[in-house]
């Protein structure tokens, strides 16, 4: 990582403020970096309902205040409103990943980072969700360019985060800050999923607080 050249990234149609919306502290890391790179002003707004259970989100979160309160970076901790987010996924809770809950899941996390943004003037919105390789990077953005749409004054970041070796770049600064290393995507159906699928595998289910990035039994 020390000898890569970080390109000058510019916010959409001159937009100046950012919020940032952050799903966990391993997929905003390369993200944060990039951008406090370019110097663009920037704010991470934390607004997940979906993890569960509380242990792990609160786990995930904290992880996140860490590496913003290091680089000195604005956290918004927005709402745990989890009844929303279960009435919303009510009907889906067969659904695969990436699928139609998913599109709900994401929706509902970039409207609330888009109401936000336009309360508090910020010109651009983006998230750390698209970097990871497990997710539809097209799915991600057109939630979020739904979300901004009403917002005449906002407009919806959509770069390619896993650009020019980012993808390995998030697993590099994981391990560097040894950061919590989550085994599941995030909602209750998820983790049912993926224990699901390790025990017809017969492996052990997930423990939840377990393991970090760098750690031997990774
Ligand atoms: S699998 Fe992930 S993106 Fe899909 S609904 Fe669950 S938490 Fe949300």
């Amino acid at each position: 990582m020390t000898d890569f050249k970080r390109p000058q990234l510019e916010l959409p149609d001159g937009a100046d403020r950012l919020l940032l919306h952050s799903c966990c502290a391993p997929c905003s890391g390369e993200v944060m970096e990039a951008i406090q790179a370019s110097g663009i002003e920037y704010t991470i707004f934390f607004y997940n309902p979906n993890i569960h259970p509380q242990k792990e989100y609160l786990i995930r979160k904290e992880e996140n205040i860490r590496f913003a309160e290091k680089h000195g970076v604005p956290f918004v901790d927005a709402d745990y409103d989890t009844d929303n987010w279960f009435a919303r996924a009510k009907g889906m809770e067969w659904e695969p990943e990436r699928g139609v809950r998913c599109t709900m899941c994401f929706d509902m996390r970039f409207e609330r980072t888009a109401l936000y943004a336009h309360e508090h003037g910020f010109r651009a919105i983006s998230s750390s969700l698209g970097i990871s390789r497990w997710k539809n990077m097209q799915q991600i953005n057109d939630c979020g360019h739904r979300a901004a749409e009403p917002y005449p004054d906002l407009v919806y970041w959509d770069y390619n985060w896993r650009k020019q070796g980012g993808s390995s770049r998030m697993i590099e600064i994981s391990k560097r800050e040894r950061f919590y290393q989550q085994e599941y995507c995030g909602c209750v159906y998820s983790l049912r999923d993926s224990n699901l699928h390790r025990k017809s595998q017969g492996r052990d289910i997930i423990r939840i607080g377990k393991f970090y990035y760098g750690d031997e039994a990774e």
